[in-house]
């Protein structure tokens, strides 16, 4: 068996709350759909440990961690979005411990490592807001470059929020190609990720920003993809791929505007994996956004079926993007400023 998913019974207490968007038990729905289509057995699930205060500390500053600490005895706010219940210090641990053990499993002879509670992209080194509390991304990959002395990482983040944490901690860094692709910080939280956003200094055109206007489909984000990631990955050639595949893209998510269909995911994911296999051969998955309690379970099994290039997954009607010129200008928008630094 070449593919692995992590996944602990305290997942589920990842909870902001009744009446906060985030869903408490998503893990469990999201394991429980894979059971019920038998996915599942296609996995070897791993239970992970919560990540060491060494491991938060290679990514987040110690006041940072000290705040989450204190906020997590008492209870409070960690932002105005973002509440802080008792506890979540250790649960926010065990989320990015869960990407730690999903890519070690990629050093055991796994392919593809999946963690369902993963992706908290909004996380910054020393402040954070958006549902996030530590940045699971950038502490598995500084465990994984430590233990495995790994020298180029590839983030793949089609989250439809910008991955704004990850930008501030990987900017500098031309280790990381940074990749994202959400709806325009203009339009949404977190407001950056800009296309003229690139890296700084020595690490300039390895921070990519696609931003897609309101109501972009599927057909153009994938026709996107395709032009983009694919080439930057092989010139790259990266010694792991990071896919957060988030899917509050899709059109009926209540917390952004993008109007990617099931299907779309599938044909993400089955990219992603055919360049890792064609690259590295490891893939890490974190799931990453989705708020929807129907929508994402479907869509996380469409990623999934995209990952095992399984052919029986869901399909429903294509949208048309809302304003095809504003699409077609943003995209090439970014191959031109890409050229400078990459062959498209
Ligand atoms: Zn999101």
């Amino acid at each position: 068996m070449k593919q692995a998913i992590v996944y602990h019974e305290d997942y589920n207490k990842y909870d902001l709350g009744v009446d906060h968007p985030l869903i408490g038990d998503k893990p469990k729905k999201i394991m429980a759909y894979l059971k019920d289509k038998s996915l599942l057995s296609e996995f070897q699930v791993f239970t992970p440990k919560k990540a060491t205060e060494t491991d938060l500390l290679k990514v987040h500053t110690t006041p940072y961690v000290e705040h989450i600490k204190k906020l997590s005895e008492t209870g409070g706010w960690l932002s105005e979005d973002t509440p802080a219940p008792k506890g979540i210090f250790e649960i926010a641990s065990l989320a990015a411990g869960g990407s730690i053990c999903a890519g070690e499993k990629l050093f055991e002879g796994f392919q593809i490592a999946v963690n369902p509670l993963g992706g908290f992209h909004h996380a910054s080194k020393g402040h954070s807001s958006g549902f996030c509390f530590f940045n699971d991304i950038a502490i598995a990959i500084e465990f994984l470059r430590e233990h495995h002395h790994l020298k180029r990482f590839m983030i793949i983040d089609v989250d439809v929020h910008h991955g704004n944490g990850t930008q501030d901690i990987y900017i500098d860094d031309h280790s990381v190609l940074n990749l994202s692709f959400h709806q325009d910080g203009r339009t949404l939280y977190p407001g950056t990720g800009g296309v003229e956003t690139l890296g700084r200094e020595d690490a300039a055109g390895y921070t990519i920003n696609l931003p897609f206007p309101p109501g972009t489909g599927g057909e153009s984000y994938l026709k996107a993809f395709k032009e983009i990631v694919p080439p930057v990955t092989r010139q790259f050639k990266p010694d792991i791929i990071v896919y957060q595949s988030g899917v509050d893209t899709h059109h009926v998510d209540p917390l952004a505007d993008l109007n990617l269909t099931y299907q779309t995911y599938y044909h993400l994911a089955k990219q992603v994996a055919d360049l890792s296999r064609n690259t590295c051969d490891k893939l890490l998955v974190l799931l990453g956004g989705g708020y929807n309690s129907v929508a994402c379970i479907k869509s996380y099994y469409n990623v999934i079926c995209g990952l095992l290039g399984k052919q029986d997954y869901l399909e429903e009607g294509d949208i048309p993007d809302t304003d095809p010129e504003a699409v077609r200008h943003v995209i090439s928008q970014l191959k031109t400023s890409l050229s400078e630094y990459w062959t498209l």
